[in-house]
């Protein structure tokens, strides 16, 4: 079965910047990612990448940093009260998520100072080149009920 439109598809990844080495790597999370195909739950440049593979295929996705987390813009360092950041030691450069109003977001530490810390809000993988491997695991429909909650139930999505 193909990868199309509203299809559920579980898949690995592990994610490099363009010629280094992988980021992230979903097999050592253990667990393969499930989507709904189709629906922004990746970004715009992989989604592209895997239409029309099915289970088995195996590739690798190069998608530019405007299809991927999009360009990095200036202006959106914050000052935020340490106390926000736990205990963990603060150091410059490190990447950090910070629970805010929308949910957890990644950050990367600029400066630390007495009492505030400055933050970079950019997406840590924004204005990055990616190089994708993907392993497609499966592909089904979705049903009825994923497509009416927009995302997937049972293996290695929403359980309620
Ligand atoms: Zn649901």
């Amino acid at each position: 079965m193909k990868i199309e439109q509203d299809r559920v598809v579980r898949f690995h990844y592990s994610v490099a910047e363009a010629g280094k080495d992988a980021i992230e790597n979903s097999k050592e999370a253990g667990q393969p990612i499930s989507i709904l195909f189709g629906r922004g739950q990746i970004i715009p440049g992989l989604e592209k990448a895997m239409e029309g593979h099915e289970a088995g295929d195996s590739f690798k996705a190069a998608v530019t940093a405007a299809e991927a987390y999009g360009e990095r813009r200036d202006g959106l360092t914050q000052r935020i009260p340490k106390k926000h950041f736990g205990v963990q030691r603060l150091v410059a450069g490190m990447q950090v998520v910070l629970n805010t109003n929308h949910g957890p977001r990644a950050v990367v530490i600029e400066k630390v100072g007495m009492s505030v810390v400055d933050v970079d809000l950019n997406h840590p993988m924004a204005g990055k080149d990616l190089e994708f491997d993907i392993e497609i695991v499966d592909v089904r429909e979705a049903t009825e009920e994923e497509l009416a909650h927009g995302h997937v139930h049972g293996e290695g999505g929403h359980e309620h």
